[in-house]
């Protein structure tokens, strides 16, 4: 069984060169971002993933997390891994210090999240959902709220959750039930969430869950939802625990992977919470907390796409079958065209999806701290438009890289002890919690696109013809052709941002019928513009340091904008001409019985 390794390298490129580290250190309160600094926390979150998280990644996933009266056990060694993440303060970076947090900037909080991630899916859910809580804690929460729960969250001493699912509200959360009855100065709560992530486990000694909740009184549909906190133990004035609060675990679910993650179903009876924010206006709190997490299920996909690419990479150097196609006898599988071909698929999707998130993740931090407003607003005009595409798009490519690796290892990687069909089962997830893909495909044509004619992402459009200027300087034959390949695509992006435009308004069903393949489209021009620039910076590069990566790296770009850019034009034609027949064959004549 191949061991992680941490693609320090891709990361310090993609973070220089790409997600412009230098930049994002300049802006105010990140002095402490150094290069020394960051590349010391690089290596040292490398070895805490390698050393700690991976080897617990296939035990976990057999053992499971286990349920009995109410309590939830988690996999052998995981509270002690979980002790080390504490000790070691990952969970701070990015929080400010004035509730102990490190305040370091959110790219580099990205890299150490991505090989966490890697390393062990179904561990690096309890701090993902714990740092969403923070988040809508932060810009919601009041000073009161802030004091009590801040400070031992962001230390890793209390986890939190998300509570918005209910049997009959998944993605439409305008159909919540759960209720808040007001008592003084907190409310009742009472109600079943369902599939909630580390909802009860043993790894902490306080769990903070965020509700979603309906008073009595409150409008119908989304404008009448609340959000509450509700701790599992009830916090004490002097901040100590006191008793058991309301709020219990019913069971946990038998699930298709991430085994170790404990997916609760909750129930609260008359449970103690507090008000987070004004009444009816919790859905645009939990949006907050909802963006944040949905940034980092996009990095799910790039994380379990890199540990899937590794794994099969190592398989395909050691397994001996067939002969040279170009003479010779038998070779390792690697040495098959078509073998190659896989894993350069991998390996290029996976660095593209990279790159994409880390801009995003550079651009967060120029959103928050950026000293100019007009800077500040752009940033999030792209970053808002860019979080769907991440989520959407490196999630469904995290789930085609992984069933690659299956691929790549032959019949072992159907069989469970090499690792490949855990990645594949793991990362099946991604793609639905936290908004499905089609969710967040409704999300990008709808509020990001159609709402404002298009004007963010047509901006986005014309920097691509600025980039391709520079692209035009090369003389270099890849980046040629790669820039080819890229211009085809943004010109795929115009055209049906005209459409969806056009038609948003006056044929609404034929606009959408292609959301999902316009997202799709979306990622794989914005992960060749990554690429591209990719190719370009490692070009500067090639006559110093180190060449092999350099050239790899020029390589891998015109392998993507050949294989996978390429295929943007097909998928114009089908948001263009595709729709009509979506919906054309009745929903009776669908099963032809
Ligand atoms: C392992 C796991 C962990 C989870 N963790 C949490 C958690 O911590 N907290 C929490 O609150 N929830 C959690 N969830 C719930 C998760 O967010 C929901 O399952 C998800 O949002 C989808 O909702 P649903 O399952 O009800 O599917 P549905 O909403 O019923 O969707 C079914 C299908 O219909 C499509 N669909 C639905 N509405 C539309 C529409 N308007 N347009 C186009 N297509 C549509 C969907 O894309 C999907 O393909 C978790 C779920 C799982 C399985």
């Amino acid at each position: 069984m191949s061991v992680y390794t941490a693609p320090l390298k891709d990361i310090r490129f993609v973070m220089n060169e790409l997600a412009g580290l230098a930049e994002v250190a300049r802006l105010p309160g990140y002095a402490d971002a150094t290069p020394d600094t960051v590349d010391a926390i690089l290596e040292e979150a490398g070895k805490f993933a390698s050393g700690v998280l991976d080897p617990l990644n296939h035990t976990g996933d057999e053992e499971g997390s286990q349920w009995k009266d109410g309590a939830v056990k988690t996999p052998k060694g995981f509270k002690e891994a979980y002790r080390q993440y504490v000790e070691g303060g990952w969970g701070a970076l990015p929080f400010g210090p004035e509730h102990g947090g490190q305040g370091l900037p959110k790219l580099v909080a990205t890299a150490v999240e991505e090989m966490l991630t890697s390393a062990n899916m179904a561990f690096s859910l309890c701090p993902l959902l714990t740092q969403g809580a923070i988040h809508a804690l932060e810009l919601a929460g009041s000073d009161a709220l802030k004091q009590a729960y801040l400070e031992n969250m962001i230390a890793g001493k209390w986890t939190g959750t998300m509570n918005l699912t209910e049997p009959q509200a998944g993605s439409d959360l305008a159909l919540v039930r759960s209720k808040a009855v007001r008592e003084g100065d907190h409310y009742r709560i009472s109600g079943q969430k369902i599939f909630i992530t580390y909802g009860e486990h043993d790894l902490a000694e306080n769990i903070v869950h965020l509700v979603l909740a309906r008073t009595p009184d409150a409008p119908e549909g989304v404008k009448g939802i609340s959000l509450f906190i509700v701790p599992k133990f009830m916090v004490k004035p002097d901040g100590s625990l006191g008793e058991r609060n309301g709020a219990k675990c019913a069971s946990i679910e038998h699930k298709l992977g991430i085994h170790a993650s404990p997916t609760a179903v909750m129930v609260y009876e008359n449970a103690v919470g507090y008000l987070v924010g004004e009444e009816n206006k919790g859905l645009s709190y939990m949006f907050i907390m909802m963006n944040a997490a949905r940034f980092s299920v996009g990095l799910e996909g790039v994380a379990i796409a890199e540990r899937a690419f590794q794994r099969a990479l190592a398989y395909a150097k050691e397994r001996l079958q067939g002969r040279d196609l170009a003479g010779g006898g038998t070779v390792a599988i690697i040495k098959h065209p078509d073998v190659r071909r896989m894993l350069m698929l991998m390996k290029s999707q996976t660095e593209a999806a990279r790159a994409l998130a880390y801009v995003v993740a550079g651009a967060l931090d120029a959103a928050s701290r950026h000293p100019d407003a007009k800077l500040r607003a752009q940033n999030q005009a792209f970053v808002d438009l860019m979080i769907p595409v991440v989520k959407g798009w490196s999630t469904e490519t995290g789930i085609d890289v992984a069933s690659l690796g299956v691929q790549v290892h032959g019949g072992m990687g159907f069989i469970e002890e090499t690792g490949a069909a855990q990645h594949l089962r793991d990362a099946r997830i991604t793609t639905i919690y936290e908004g499905t893909t089609g969710i967040q495909a409704n999300d990008l044509i709808g509020r990001k696109i159609a709402r404002e004619g298009g004007a963010t992402a047509k901006a986005w459009l014309q920097h691509l013809k600025g980039f391709d200027a520079e692209l035009a300087k090369s003389s270099n034959a890849d980046v040629k052709a790669i820039r080819t390949a890229l211009s085809a695509g943004a010109a795929a992006v115009g055209e049906s941002i005209d459409y969806i435009v056009a038609n948003a308004g006056k044929d609404v069903m034929a606009a959408f019928a292609g959301a999902v393949p316009f997202l799709k489209l979306m990622g794989i021009v914005a992960g060749g513009w990554q690429m591209a620039r990719a190719a370009l910076a490692a070009e500067k590069k090639l006559g110093s340091g180190d060449k092999a990566f350099y050239a790899a790296k020029i390589a891998t770009a015109r392998f993507y904008a050949d294989q996978v850019l390429v295929q943007a034009p097909s998928l114009r034609d089908t948001i263009i001409h595709g729709a009509s027949a979506v919906m054309s064959v009745p929903e009776d004549s669908m099963l032809a019985a």
